[in-house]
């Protein structure tokens, strides 16, 4: 790492520590090119391993106060991806960066061993994946998350987990004993089943039935486990057929709950995502500008499709929870109404 500015130690104990600020400082002098010590994987992204301080993350504004994140940036490329903007903070790009160049935090699980032990650790529930994803394909070979629930349950701390990662079910066992001590809840990401919206949007995650297999084993696992369909994309995944092709896949897979959310757009991800609009689909550019005058698009939309959604969760009895991801996000207030319309599509 011979690019990235090194802190000095007096004595030699093993490797170099490079933290998130060595990695924004070499980056903003020299670009991604400047971390020579990144390694270029099979995948074509290249993975930089660093040192974390802390690894519990006080949020505030929130319905949760902590949040966990073993990885920053995320192979799996969602256009949509709202963590796309926070990869500015390391000098990085909300664009092919975020997903080519992830950072791995190697000391992450013995990190936040340490702060569960602590006296004063009062044991709140613990978000983990908010930034990214905790089950992206690198977690095959690091395992970060997989000790990290394994301290977890040791410290008896509650989690709720967000992941699209199909790979969460070789964590049974842990999530088992999590279950046990303190409680622990799967959010699988899965906004549609459309093929042709998954290949557009989700370009590096698991085919969606994949990842509703991935639900019904942790169901008969006995793990609290459902689905959040978020965000659902207008144009791409709204229209009333999609969304009930959907809402009765997750019933047939047995999910305990679902959620749903309409896309919004913030900062770098909204940059990132009109920019993929305008290129891969002009024509609907002009309307996506339109509907996302604001981060959010109308209420009165999201309110329609919400209405449309919770019509079929009934239909098809899967009990509705919106996810953690979701709470918080949007206004409170404006009742919804029940659709009369079926030719719904934006
Ligand atoms: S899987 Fe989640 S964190 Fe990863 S790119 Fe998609 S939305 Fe973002």
């Amino acid at each position: 790492m011979s690019a990235v500015p090194v802190r000095p130690l007096l004595f030699d104990l093993g490797p170099p520590i490079v933290t998130t600020r060595d990695i924004a400082r070499a980056v903003k002098s020299g670009g991604t090119s400047a971390l020579t010590d990144a390694e270029r994987r099979a995948d074509d992204a290249r993975y930089q391993e660093i040192s974390c301080r802390s690894a519990l993350n006080r949020v505030e504004g929130m319905p949760f106060k902590w949040t966990l994140n073993p990885y920053r940036g995320c192979t799996h490329g969602c256009h949509y991806c709202f963590a796309r903007r926070y990869h500015v903070q390391f000098e990085m790009n909300a664009d092919d960066e975020f997903a080519s160049m992830i950072l791995v935090k190697r000391n992450f699980p013995e990190v936040l061993a340490r702060e569960l032990d602590r006296a004063s650790w009062a044991r709140e529930h613990v978000a983990f994946g908010t930034a990214t994803d905790p089950y992206q394909p690198i977690e095959g070979h690091y395992r970060l998350t997989r000790a990290s629930i394994e301290a977890l349950a040791r410290g008896r701390t509650p989690i709720s987990l967000i992941t699209k990662g199909p790979m969460v079910v070789r964590d049974r066992d842990v999530l088992e004993d999590l279950t046990r001590a303190a409680g622990c809840t799967i959010y699988m990401s899965v906004p549609t089943v459309d093929e042709d919206a998954w290949r557009l949007l989700e370009p590096g995650t698991a085919h969606p039935l994949q990842r509703l297999r991935a639900v019904r084993e942790l169901a008969d696992s006995g793990i609290d486990v459902g689905v959040l369909m978020a965000p659902v994309v207008p144009g791409f995944s709204t229209s009333r057929a999609k969304l009930e092709r959907t809402i009765k896949a997750i019933a047939d897979h047995g999910a305990r709950f679902v959620g749903c959310n309409v896309m919004y757009l913030q900062d770098g991800t909204r940059t990132h995502f009109l920019k993929f609009i305008e290129r891969e689909f002009p024509s609907m550019l002009p309307r996506f500008t339109r509907l996302y005058a604001t981060k959010y698009p109308p209420e009165s939309y999201r309110q329609e499709v919400k209405a449309i959604v919770r019509v079929l969760q009934q239909r098809y009895a899967v009990a509705r929870r919106e996810g953690r991801e979701n709470a918080g996000r949007e206004p409170a207030g404006s009742a919804a109404h029940e659709p009369e319309q079926v030719g719904f599509r934006w």
